[in-house]
């Protein structure tokens, strides 16, 4: 009997339960000037179900440009679907009172936090600044991941900048969002020069070939799954995974087996 391969299998059901997907990179909530048709919990979480994901881990967009409202919406929302949410604790650069108050209360939710966000582009400090430091160390002195937006040529988290974190906090697990987008080779030597340094493929994929320079250069288990949800589609870069020329085992380890690793002390 022919057993279907996994896009096979995708395509049949839309999801696959012995591939279950974990996305390791979201946000959630509304955003300046763009339109989300599913950007709160319930219709994420509905989002998720059509697609397989087994879990979301996120970070508030209120979180990251509202800090007033801060990291309790990444609170709430785990709570109200804990098996389903985990957060990173968002950390904003402008505000270093607000980290300080983070960074003490974090121990207040393991059931929330699996790690730290940092998204230096946008916040205008590179993740090498002082503002950054208090937060790093504390990763660093739990071994926490720590999910950083990356983006090629980039003076705040380009290459170079990683390159220096990641030298500095060899015990801090660096995802690697966008894998520096278009700085491919950059990002493949950070991944082969640093055991903590993984790829994370939101926006990645919307260039062909890539992933599989990524996998015939350094293999698939340092390859993390993200979306960006509410902002991009599940079933547009499962899609793309599975139209990649790499095998269902590189497949596998990038859809859930990475993340299962990665995430066992919290799940
Ligand atoms: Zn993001």
């Amino acid at each position: 009997m022919h057993q279907p391969n996994l896009k096979e299998a995708f395509y049949a059901l839309g999801r696959v339960p012995d591939c279950p997907v974990y996305d390791l990179h979201a946000h959630m909530g509304s955003y300046l000037g763009i339109s989300f048709p599913r950007a709160e919990a319930p219709d994420m979480i509905n989002a998720m179900d059509r697609a397989g994901v087994r879990l979301l881990v996120f970070c508030h967009h209120h979180t990251l440009h509202s800090p007033d409202i801060g990291n309790a919406v990444n609170v709430e929302a785990v709570r109200s679907y804990p098996d389903r949410l985990r957060a990173y604790c968002g950390i904003n650069p402008n505000y270093p009172d607000v980290i300080a108050h983070d960074l003490d209360a974090f121990d207040q939710y393991p059931d929330v936090y699996v790690g730290l966000k940092m998204l230096a582009d946008y916040h205008a400090y590179a993740l090498t600044d002082e503002r950054y430091r208090p937060a790093w160390e504390f990763a660093e002195r739990r071994k926490l991941l720590v999910l950083i937006h990356t983006w090629g040529h980039s003076l705040y988290d380009g290459p170079e900048v990683v390159r220096k974190v990641a030298e500095r906090y060899p015990r801090t697990t660096i995802l690697m969002g966008h894998s520096c987008h278009g700085e491919w080779d950059k990002a493949v030597a950070l991944v082969k020069d640093f055991p903590n340094v993984y790829f994370e493929l939101c926006a990645v994929l919307d260039e062909r070939g890539v992933l599989e320079k990524f996998v015939g250069e350094t293999g698939s288990e340092r390859i993390v799954f993200g979306t960006d949800l509410p902002w991009f589609n599940h079933h547009y870069y499962i899609g793309s995974v599975l139209g990649a020329d790499i095998n269902d085992e590189d497949r596998h380890n990038i859809l859930h087996r990475n993340a299962e690793r990665l995430l066992v002390r919290y799940l």
